[in-house]
């Protein structure tokens, strides 16, 4: 089996990356930052302080996640039976998300499940601690960047798109705010793994950034 990890920052395009280069090779893409959001939602449904770690995890065990692929390769997320692949994408639940995988035992609850998926698939795998903790013999990994600026300009117009627009100080600050916590917990934080390669794409368009990875996953498994 074969796994390319792509860890980075909020906005910096690794899920729309990571999906449409799934589909090209036709490997599974896996987007786990939707399981946190996951978690995320039903603390928030459960009027549970996600900061709050010991309420979040005795909350857990009536959490039940399920990861379907369709015959499109999108990813469906469902909590205890319901179908939430767009209600976790709404901005307060991003914050949740956040908040919830700070707390250690969070992201143990979760790793055999990302890794179960790496053993029994080819996978593209996109989040944060992916080449670091969760697949760390992944032969291809990638840390993908950008300015905090032209990650909020590409994250306003998805929320746009998604017809939930929020003004660019207000989603800048959400990704400055996010970069902090992802990148100061304790538990798995936003590293870049010592053999990832760092691709900045800030001055890259989609295709331009797409093309680089392609190049850099055919240099490390000859394909
Ligand atoms: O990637 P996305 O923005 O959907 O992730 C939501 C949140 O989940 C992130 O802000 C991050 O805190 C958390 N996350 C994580 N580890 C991952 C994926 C996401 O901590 N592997």
């Amino acid at each position: 089996m074969i796994s390319i990890a792509i860890d980075g920052p909020s906005g910096a395009g690794k899920s729309t990356l990571a999906k449409s280069l799934a589909e090209k090779l036709g490997y599974l893409y896996v987007d786990t930052g939707a399981i946190y959001r996951t978690i995320g939602l039903y603390m928030y449904e459960a009027d549970i302080d996600p900061k709050d770690e010991a309420a979040v995890m005795a909350a857990l065990p009536n959490v039940e996640i399920r990861l379907s692929h369709g015959e499109d390769g999108l990813q469906h997320m469902s909590l205890n039976d319901c179908d939430v692949t767009e209600a976790i994408r709404l901005p307060h639940v991003s914050m949740c998300a956040s908040a919830v995988s700070a707390h250690p035992g969070v992201r143990a609850f979760l790793l055999e499940m990302q890794r179960e998926l790496a053993r029994t698939n080819n996978v593209i795998m996109d989040g944060r601690d992916i080449g670091t903790v969760v697949l760390p013999d992944a032969q291809v990994k990638i840390f993908l960047t950008a300015s905090a600026e032209a990650r909020a300009q590409r994250r306003m117009k998805e929320l746009e798109q998604r017809g939930t627009p929020q003004p660019f100080e207000e989603v800048l600050q959400d990704i400055q705010q996010r970069d902090y916590n992802d990148s100061h917990r304790a538990a798995a934080p936003l590293k870049q793994a010592e053999d990832a390669v760092l691709l900045d794409t800030t001055e890259l368009n989609f295709a331009q950034s797409e093309e680089a990875i392609l190049k850099i996953i055919r240099e490390r498994t000859g394909k």
